[in-house]
């Protein structure tokens, strides 16, 4: 077997490095989620992270490792999410320039609050126009480096970061449910947990309509979907990275998938019971564990909470939809 992109050391070595940069966020619990699940749930709240999510561990991590050479030209990422804000938060407090590439009919507020943090933007057509190509045309041409979303080991054990810091809270768990997208934060989150609670069974959740990573962890290969039409909109990834697909297939149970009305019933739960603006991709992992559909009685779970960014409209539609 070829060696994994990333082992504990890793995330142990980004710990350190980003410690200062970030929150340690808070594990909650609710006596109500506890009750109705039988379960005792740990909330791991990244949700309260700087930036409003744990993109920002991976990003600060992959960052801070800049040769100085690399640190004067700066970074590039094309992104239109939590990576992007993250990775001009990072690049801004470690003083380096950084260039988002986002599409031309990316909401105004996200191209705003990326600016607001001193990058620049470059847009383009999404319909016409290839973004990892303009990614690396702009890497070749102004000697920036490319730090992308999740495949990049750097990203993954930054990502890692939650589950220690969940698990050393807290102690061994029977289960941990990490929600995915391009699989950054299972891959890493599922590296740091089999080190430190080898008994725990982990398991990735993503959109029903999304299940791209379901399919290929049964495949044993990647398996490349078009764009899921789903409200989680941090998940909405094509395909699994070449870095983070051999670490899930090595470390990660099984991965089940949640409906768009699981997703919004969990974010009525966190807004009314638990008083949290939780975003719809943050909730992939808790609707897993309210729908049912998980063997959890008298189990220890934990559950990232990976995000609580949302418009307030968007959000209000949701927490409490029109009759
Ligand atoms: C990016 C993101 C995800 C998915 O993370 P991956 O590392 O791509 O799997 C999930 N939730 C939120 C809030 C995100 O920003």
């Amino acid at each position: 077997m070829s060696k994994l992109a990333i082992d504990f050391a890793d995330i142990a070595a980004a710990h350190t490095r980003i410690a200062a940069a970030i929150h340690r966020t808070p594990v909650l619990h609710s006596r109500t989620a506890d009750q109705q699940t039988g379960a005792q749930l740990f909330f791991k709240c990244e949700n309260f992270q700087r930036m409003g999510a744990f993109k920002m561990r991976g990003a600060f991590n992959a960052l801070s490792q800049f040769t100085p050479a690399q640190k004067a030209a700066g970074v590039v990422t094309f992104s239109s999410g939590n990576h992007a804000q993250a990775i001009a938060l990072s690049a801004q407090e470690l003083g380096m320039q950084a260039v988002i590439v986002m599409p031309e009919d990316a909401p105004a507020i996200k191209v705003a609050a990326t600016r607001g943090y001193g990058a620049e933007v470059v847009l383009y057509d999404r319909y016409t126009q290839d973004r990892d190509a303009i990614g690396r045309q702009l890497a070749e041409e102004r000697g920036l480096t490319l730090i992308p979303p999740y495949d990049h080991p750097h990203v993954m054990a930054g990502q890692g970061t939650v589950a220690k810091e969940l698990i050393e809270e807290v102690g061994e768990l029977d289960l941990l449910l990490v929600c995915l997208g391009g699989g950054g934060l299972l891959s890493g989150c599922a590296v740091a947990s089999r080190h430190l609670s080898p008994g725990t069974r982990i398991i990735g959740v993503e959109p029903e309509a999304g299940n791209d990573g379901q399919q290929s962890l049964r495949a044993g290969q990647i398996i490349r979907i078009d764009t899921p039409q789903t409200i989680a909109d941090g998940a909405q990834t094509q395909a699994l990275g070449q870095h983070t697909f051999p670490v899930i297939r090595e470390y990660v149970d099984d991965i089940v998938t949640v409906s768009d009305p699981a997703l919004a019933s969990a974010m009525q739960f966190f807004a009314s019971r638990m008083k949290m603006v939780v975003e719809p991709t943050g909730c992939l992992a808790a609707a897993a564990a309210l729908s049912g559909q998980l063997d959890i009685q008298d189990k220890r779970v934990g559950i990232v909470i990976s995000g609580g960014n949302v418009d307030m409209r968007r959000f209000a539609e949701l927490v409490a939809p029109l009759a």
